[in-house]
């Protein structure tokens, strides 16, 4: 796992002791091997091949995991859930009770063919209040040879009661020389370097991502005609239409802006103030705004502010 070795060292040392935690929280930033190495977990406790620590990637075990189809292994995330339901998984926009009692009727049941029940939920800091308080009965007394891993990007949302019965292992972000070596090999990229890493935020999975390099070229043209004035009002609110499809590709482009304004003005007074307003419109995203509202008042605003 690139650039994770503290999580991947501790939980191999706990692998070959056989002194495995009965549930963990693996948190970290998206895009840097949380699932992954979740999956490579239930693998390597269910792998045929005792010989090694590591999971072989070839008996049956390993192979029906790798597709989802081991009958004691589960990740279970929005697909799942509306599986269960009989909903959409776009509908889905938490982790309900009635998921965590199926985990708990399932956790019961003998194993069908592992070794180890093991329980990956994904996005765990979306489980609903109730869902929250009904999983810690599970953690409070869970059954042999049984694991739970949740996984997530946002550890404080999650109940303290549920935080102190996991073992947390850490996930970092990767450190910029990775997401340096991703861009050069996969973009062939040798200039701007630098500033375009700081767009990945240690993600690998951004850096990857087809339309990486786009993304990162719009949000540095715009903030050039936004600084030198070159772009009017029609022309921003023109903009503004397209990056407000949605809440996450608003967030996004508000965290890539203020990477750029902090590069450009982070000496001049009027970064503070700049750097403010941005983030209060970053705090409105978690209500119901109207998008494209937020996203006009934010460049036309940006610009009254580092234009005066
Ligand atoms: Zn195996």
């Amino acid at each position: 796992m690139l650039g994770q070795q503290k999580a991947v060292l501790s939980l191999q040392a706990q692998l070959r002791t056989n002194r495995i935690a009965q549930a963990y929280l693996f948190a970290g930033p998206e895009g840097v091997g949380r699932k992954k190495t979740a999956i490579e977990v239930a693998k390597a406790l269910n792998c045929r091949d005792k010989e090694q620590i590591e999971p072989c990637d070839e008996c049956p075990s390993c192979r029906k995991i790798d597709k989802n189809i081991h009958p004691d292994v589960h990740l279970i995330d929005f697909a799942w859930q509306a599986g269960l339901l009989e909903e959409k998984p776009e509908q889905q926009t938490q982790i309900k009770i009635d998921v965590i009692r199926e985990i708990q009727r399932e956790i019961s049941l003998k194993r069908f063919e592992g070794n180890y029940k093991v329980f990956i939920i994904d996005q765990a800091e979306k489980m609903s209040q109730s869902a929250m308080n009904c999983l810690l009965k599970t953690l409070e007394e869970p059954p042999e040879n049984s694991l739970l891993i949740l996984v997530t990007t946002s550890q404080d949302m999650l109940t303290q009661t549920i935080i102190s019965r996991c073992q947390i292992i850490k996930f970092n972000r990767l450190m910029d020389s990775v997401v340096h070596k991703i861009l050069t090999e996969k973009f062939n990229l040798s200039t701007n370097l630098d500033r375009i890493t700081k767009f990945a935020n240690g993600s690998v999975a951004k850096a990857s991502s087809e339309d990486f390099i786009e993304k990162t070229e719009f949000v540095n043209e715009l903030w050039s005609g936004l600084k030198s004035k070159e772009d009017d009002t029609i022309n921003l609110l023109e903009l503004s239409k397209k990056i407000s499809h949605d809440s996450e590709q608003t967030k996004e482009f508000i965290n890539n802006l203020l990477i750029l304004i902090e590069q450009d003005l982070v000496n001049e007074s009027r970064f503070s103030k700049v750097a403010e307003f941005i983030l209060s419109c970053k705090r409105a995203l978690r209500y119901n705004v109207n998008l494209n509202l937020l996203t006009d008042v934010l460049l036309l605003k940006t610009q009254e502010i580092i234009c005066r």
